[in-house]
């Protein structure tokens, strides 16, 4: 058995359970072993009921008198329980836990830990998590842990006593674990996984994480060097910069450049006119003007006589930018076609472009199915990037109609990459920022409401201003998510809305509908004959609308930062005042994120809050990281980050001498594909 054998080849895994674990995602032994410990636990650290004080408590004793309690309030009730030992006794509850008062057997010891407190005019233990004290004397003498236990998040039936057990049989094989990286002292990964999964204290614990949260960056880092390395020796279609052209194009714009878009577009420019493909991505908040950066590249790639292609990823979007192009492009001869699920003549406008008929195609997902060619696709943008799997951004680059030659890429994004993940998991990519907004955009004032509140205080506000015939968009959750009592439901918000602004114009739109359907409500909202568009998620990215000026946000605690922060920039996009409102279901302290939205307007601060709050796998899509999320290393470790840098680049510039670093080789592989951009 090594670290790559399949699970059934553990002594005590069978076909049953190798299927069952496989399904959590676990196939080797090795995505096992890196199963690592949620947190740990020091059952030594008890103290006797006559000794607690408020505050986090472990007591080892027996529970009594355990019954439940139902209060009026429907759904909800409270089981009570008198956790005793030798030196006293003290209430334990749980809230909306039933099961609880079976699931415990009198007769027994458990660790009971939680927070000890006065709460409900009494002294308590709210919710403590209960162990069987023998299993877990037997499992520290077993493994001679002394006490000190690892706690592995359960996966379905598989919960830590298991991973307890399991870790426990794999003790020889992870002790000695084969070295992995050239770059570290040999053993000392051994060493680490060793002390991750069996530690005595909490200091062997900090010992692990660094060599792991090393391994981690390192790979990372080491993937996206090879990556950079790997398009370094591709080639492209040159399509060469010409003063005057670029000229023609800026001048023919209805208004001025901003700094950081020139800087951007000279960036762009400079890469297309290379032979070696471009790799970069363009970050740039809400409405800082992204399109336009994109059209002065079409522009030149169109002078050189070459094909672009806009992918986008909503109909809505791509018809969006079809129109706005067609705009900035279309007096200047680029001819454009869209290409949609619901384009009526796709086999005619397929064959011009193959035949090269067309230079701009804008379109979802059906210009990257296979029976779409191109005559000569030598620039490729993919608008809002993080809505693309990596597959999909690969097909599009095999569509040059050229064998020999890669497009150049730009991907854009407006949920900015932080600078800590530009630097490990982008490093192959050149970055193009724009930080500022076109001059004359009013601020967004963002406020948090209570849905209990919307009546008196909001209500009134959207009448006046649909009277002043300005457009609100009017955001709830999936559709399909209805089944959660909290969230609020397209259709049914519209029948509300209707009774409350029976003069209105009220319509809905979401992810399900035709594209069709959904083309003529946006077309409609554009031209303003909607006043209330209520809406999923799927207005999030890019439509721009200047005539809304308030977007309403329900349930909005269940949204992500970067999220809520694309919805709000649908409005400040003209230059009347734009309100955003968050309602969430909880009245009182408003959540720590909604806070930093109402307090900040800038969407790199936000990513960066976002990014420490819930990892980059949350924020950056499972589509394109896979399971990314890094398990150890935290971004802001600039030191490691720094070491594992330095020593990626030195095995980058000799990768011979990492094949016989068979393993590593592998997991290099894997973080290629999830990290690049072609
Ligand atoms: P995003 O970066 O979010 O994709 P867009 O490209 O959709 O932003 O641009 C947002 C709006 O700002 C568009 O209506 C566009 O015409 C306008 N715009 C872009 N650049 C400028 C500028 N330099 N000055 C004024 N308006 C601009
Ligand atoms: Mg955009």
């Amino acid at each position: 058995m090594n670290f790559f054998s399949p699970l059934e080849e553990i002594k005590g895994i069978g076909p049953k359970t190798a299927a069952a674990l496989n399904r959590h995602g676990f196939k080797t032994v090795k995505d096992l072993i890196y199963y690592f410990p949620r947190a740990y636990e020091d059952y030594k650290k008890t103290t006797k009921i006559a000794d607690i004080v408020p505050g986090k408590v472990m007591i080892r004793g027996k529970i009594r008198n355990l019954h439940v309690q139902y209060t009026k309030r429907r759904n909800f009730n409270v089981t009570i329980g008198e956790v005793y030992d030798e030196t006293g006794s003290v209430k334990a509850v749980w809230y909306n836990q039933p099961y609880r008062a079976k699931a415990f057997d009198e007769n027994k010891e458990y660790y009971f830990t939680g927070e000890y407190g006065f709460r409900f005019n009494r002294y308590q233990i709210a919710t403590p998590s209960a162990v069987v004290a023998d299993d877990i004397d037997d499992m520290s003498e077993e493994k001679g842990t002394n006490g000190f236990q690892p706690i592995y998040s359960s996966k379905g039936s598989y919960d830590s006593a298991w991973f307890n057990r399991f870790f426990n049989k794999l003790r020889n094989e992870i002790a000695l674990a084969p070295d992995l990286l050239p770059t570290a002292e040999p053993g000392a990964r051994a060493d680490a996984l060793y002390n991750i999964h069996f530690p005595e204290k909490a200091e062997d614990v900090e010992e692990a994480k660094k060599y792991l949260g090393y391994e981690e960056l390192f790979e990372l880092i080491l993937a996206a060097k090879l990556n950079r390395n790997e398009n370094s020796k591709l080639r492209a279609e040159i399509c060469p910069f010409k003063a005057e052209n670029t000229k023609r194009f800026v001048n023919s714009l209805p208004f001025k450049l901003t700094d950081a878009q020139r800087v951007a577009t000279w960036d762009i420019l400079k890469d297309l006119g290379e032979p070696v493909p471009m790799n970069r991505l363009l970050q740039g908040d809400v409405g800082s003007g992204k399109t336009v950066v994109a059209a002065a590249a079409i522009y030149q790639a169109y002078k050189a006589g070459k094909q672009s292609a806009i992918l986008a990823p909503t109909a809505v979007l791509a018809s969006q930018h079809a129109k706005n192009l067609q705009k900035m492009l279309g007096p200047l001869g680029v001819k454009i076609a869209l290409l949609i699920g619901a384009t009526k003549n796709k086999t005619l406008i397929k064959n011009q472009i193959v035949k090269g008929k067309v230079d701009l195609i804008i379109g979802t997902h059906a210009i990257i199915t296979d029976d779409t060619q191109f005559h000569n696709l030598a620039f490729a943008v993919i608008d809002e990037q993080h809505r693309f799997g990596v597959m999909q951004r690969q097909k599009l680059l095999l569509k040059t109609g050229d064998k020999e030659t890669s497009p150049h890429l730009l991907a854009m994004t407006a949920t900015p990459i932080p600078r800590s993940l530009q630097l490990t998991i982008f490093g192959d990519l050149d970055v193009s920022t724009i930080s500022e907004l076109p001059k004359g955009r009013t601020p967004i004032d963002t406020k948090i409401m209570c849905e209990l509140e919307m009546k008196e205080k909001l209500y009134p506000v959207l009448a006046e201003k649909i009277k002043k015939k300005e457009q609100i968009y009017w955001i709830c959750r999936l559709i399909e998510e209805t089944g959660r009592s909290v969230s609020t439901n397209v259709k049914e918000e519209a029948t509300k809305l209707k009774m409350i602004f029976p003069t209105a114009n009220i319509e809905y739109l979401h992810g399900r509908m035709k594209p069709e359907e959904k083309d003529d409500i946006m077309r409609r909202f554009s031209n303003g004959e909607i006043d209330i568009l209520v809406s999923t998620t799927v207005v999030e990215v890019g439509v721009d609308v200047p005539n809304a000026t308030e977007i309403v946000i329900r349930d909005a605690e269940d949204f992500g930062l970067a999220q809520l922060h694309q919805l709000r920039g649908r409005v400040g996009r003209g230059t009347k005042p734009s309100e955003c409102y968050l309602i969430t279901t909880k009245s009182g302290e408003p959540n720590k994120r909604l806070a930093e939205l109402q307090h900040s307007t800038d969407g790199f601060y936000l990513a960066e809050i976002d990014l420490k709050l819930r990892g980059p796998g949350e924020i950056y899509g499972k589509l394109q990281h896979g399971e990314m999320n890094l398990k150890i290393a935290k971004l802001t470790d600039t030191k490691v980050i720094a070491r594992a840098q330095k020593d990626a680049e030195k095995v980058a510039e000799n990768p011979e001498n990492m094949v016989k670093y068979e393993e590593l080789n592998c997991e290099i592989k894997k973080y290629q594909q999830l990290t690049t951009l072609n």
